[in-house]
């Protein structure tokens, strides 16, 4: 059994290869799917993406997650941080395209694997810091000056 941490982590991990890939989009289909119960035929014309993927991501995501209420919790927690993340590939439209992290050109069909394989320091550094920001102290307002909540 992993562990609660592990789990998360890697689920984490999963969003972030897909934000700094440019897949946002994915991951905002994947919480509409989870969090808002919107129908995948819906999503999949709102996405441009086919509703065999979606499922797809869906599965993965509460694969990681444990179980569907974790990862409705998770991603609702989660998917503001994760659509922060500026994507590191510029998309050419000819089946192409480049990272602009380490400077070379790569198949449109493997953006994913080479965000993963290739910037598995990057994923983690900002996995990590996702994590700290989710757990830190809320700042709330209080007659316009911010305090602290514990
Ligand atoms: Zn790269």
């Amino acid at each position: 059994m992993p562990t609660y941490d592990s789990t998360v982590e890697k689920l984490v991990k999963y969003l972030v290869v897909k934000a700094l890939a440019g897949h946002g989009y994915a991951v905002q289909a994947v919480y509409e799917h989870i969090v808002n119960e919107i129908s995948p035929s819906t999503l999949a014309y709102k996405y441009g993406m086919s509703k065999h993927q979606l499922r797809g991501y869906t599965q993965r995501v509460i694969e990681k997650a444990g179980s569907e209420w974790r990862a409705k919790a998770l991603l609702r927690l989660l998917t503001p941080y994760i659509l922060r993340v500026k994507p590191i590939i510029v998309v050419y439209g000819d089946g192409k395209a480049y990272c602009s992290y380490c400077k070379v050109e790569i198949p449109i069909t493997k953006i994913e694997d080479h965000v993963r394989r290739r910037h598995k320091d990057l994923v983690s550094v900002i996995m990590r810091k996702i994590l700290h920001e989710v757990t830190a102290p809320k700042t709330i307002e209080i007659n316009k000056a911010k305090y602290y909540a514990f």
